[in-house]
């Protein structure tokens, strides 16, 4: 590792919000960007819902009780957490606070009632994207073809879809997910772009410094 590959460690991890309505192909771009990148962990959100068929504990969520969820909320032990639906999800603090100690970047799949409490606690290590679908035609085939919810649920869920999209002005960057590659493509920049921010590398005014007495 060169000299400066060890100073550009010193950097503080950069919390990257992804919300977009159910369908908008979200959950499939989180799991490109981890596989493409790995300097970049997920957040595994707490959930009261139940698992749908393949989702793994642990791994897509903690699934745990109400009880258990009411228990970590008491206890100051979620960054955030919001009703969505008739179920209740959550941010575990510790892993948040680990990695990005350790100079790790971190995506949180949330909506955006948790962008708005990650926003009130920490604005500054945060970078909020929003993905819409092209049309909200294609937002419910998206839905169907997931076939994992049943027709009532599918229905709940196109409701409350617009209700998620009012909220599109309050984030930093927004994507329009028509191709999956060029919104890829979109948000391997954006990442890109923000890690560059003079105030997201620390490092640099010693690295300056030493550049100009001539180090
Ligand atoms: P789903 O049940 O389809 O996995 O998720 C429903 C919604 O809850 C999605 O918009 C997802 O982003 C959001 N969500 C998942 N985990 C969390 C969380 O920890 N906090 C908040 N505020 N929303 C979450």
């Amino acid at each position: 590792m060169s000299d400066l590959d060890h100073l550009k460690e010193q950097r503080r991890g950069l919390m990257i919000v992804l919300s977009s309505p159910s369908g908008a192909g979200k959950t499939t771009m989180t799991r490109r960007l981890l596989a493409q990148d790995s300097q970049i962990a997920m957040s595994v959100s707490v959930t009261t819902r139940p698992p749908r068929p393949g989702e793994r504990d642990g791994e897509d969520y903690y699934f745990i009780t109400k009880d258990a969820f009411a228990e970590l909320e008491a206890d100051g032990q979620l960054l955030e957490h919001a009703r969505v639906f008739d179920n209740y999800y959550g941010t575990p603090r510790g892993p948040v606070e680990d990695a990005l100690a350790d100079g790790k970047d971190i995506v949180f799949d949330i909506d955006w009632q948790g962008a708005q409490q990650l926003t009130e606690a920490a604005a500054d290590d945060l970078v909020k994207i929003f993905i819409l679908p092209p049309n909200m035609r294609e937002l419910e085939q998206r839905l169907r073809t997931r076939a994992q919810d049943s027709d009532d649920v599918i229905a709940k869920r196109m409701s409350k879809s617009e209700n998620e999209i009012s909220h599109w002005a309050e984030y930093d960057y927004v994507l329009v997910n028509e191709n999956i590659d060029r919104a890829m493509g979109e948000l391997l920049s954006i990442v890109t772009a923000e890690r560059m921010r003079r105030k997201r590398q620390p490092w640099l005014s010693g690295f300056v410094k030493r550049l100009i007495d001539g180090g």
